[in-house]
């Protein structure tokens, strides 16, 4: 990861942001969903959780 990403993703986390464990990714917490549920259970984006249950849904 560039330094200067580092940094901006630094600034991101000290104004209440977190890190996906899926796509690893730093995101605001308006990207996560607040409840542990089964779905995103493991404090995974939005994003990631709807790329999963896609991928989950397409499979045969
Ligand atoms: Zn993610």
């Amino acid at each position: 990861m560039p330094t200067q990403l580092y940094h901006e993703n630094q600034g991101l986390v000290e104004r209440g942001a977190k890190r996906c464990p899926r796509c690893r990714k730093i995101k605001p917490l308006d990207c996560f969903h607040r409840k542990r549920g089964k779905e995103g259970g493991q404090g995974w984006c939005k994003t990631c959780v709807r790329v999963d249950m896609a991928c989950r849904h397409a499979t045969p």
